[in-house]
């Protein structure tokens, strides 16, 4: 049985995924090999899907 792996990694679910709330929430990535020098998710939610920053990709497109 195939299984393609296009499950692609979602903040929401993400380990790595952060908030703070500072009045409203802000969500932000704490991987430590983030690109992003704020990795800032975003605002009052996540949108779903990742950044294309995110430093999980690079493993997936191995
Ligand atoms: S950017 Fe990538 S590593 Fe960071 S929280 Fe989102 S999915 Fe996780």
């Amino acid at each position: 049985m195939e299984m393609r792996n296009d499950r692609a990694q979602n903040c929401a679910e993400c380990e790595f995924a952060r908030m703070y709330d500072f009045g409203s929430r802000i969500y932000y990535c704490d991987h430590a090999n983030r690109t992003d020098d704020m990795g800032k998710l975003g605002v009052d939610g996540l949108a779903g899907g990742r950044p294309e920053w995110c430093p999980l990709r690079e493993k997936d497109s191995d």
